[in-house]
């Protein structure tokens, strides 16, 4: 998929429509057309990236203020309880959009979702091998 069949750019292009949450030159955010709860929503940078690995730090750091304003604008406005803020990288991570994007999910309590609660543990000396490979 590239920028002339990505469903976000046509959106971005408005070729496709959307319920637009906030919109400046290099960001818009609208509501997700399969929501999780009432309000999820999208944050995307206008330019076409497919994920965090080719967005640039700028732009990351951009959207995720958007999120941030987001989020506080569902608890205060929707009455949400909690937030997710959320992103799939890679399909083996669940991305089925190829166009950067962030989720923003209003959550309540008991509303039914629920996530990834660590299974496994750490063997002896595995913790510390793997923050010797990973560590910036
Ligand atoms: P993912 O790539 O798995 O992080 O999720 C892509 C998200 O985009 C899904 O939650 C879809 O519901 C959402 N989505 C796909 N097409 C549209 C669209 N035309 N308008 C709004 N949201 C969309
Ligand atoms: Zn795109």
């Amino acid at each position: 998929m590239n920028e002339e069949t990505c469903i976000f750019c046509k959106i971005v292009k408005g070729e496709i429509p959307c319920y637009k949450i906030y919109e400046d030159d290099k960001f818009l955010a609208f509501l997700d057309i399969h929501p999780v709860n009432i309000g999820h929503s999208l944050v995307i940078p206008k330019d076409h990236y497919i994920n965090i690995y080719d967005t640039t730090s700028e732009l990351m750091s951009g959207a995720i203020k958007i999120a941030k304003e987001l989020a506080t604008g569902l608890r205060d406005k929707l009455g949400a309880e909690g937030v997710n803020i959320h992103m799939n990288n890679e399909k083996p991570a669940g991305q089925l959009v190829p166009h950067t994007h962030i989720h923003v999910i209003p959550r309540y309590n008991n509303d039914g979702f629920t996530h990834w609660h660590g299974a496994r543990g750490y063997n002896p000396g595995e913790a510390e091998e793997v923050v010797e490979k990973i560590h910036l």
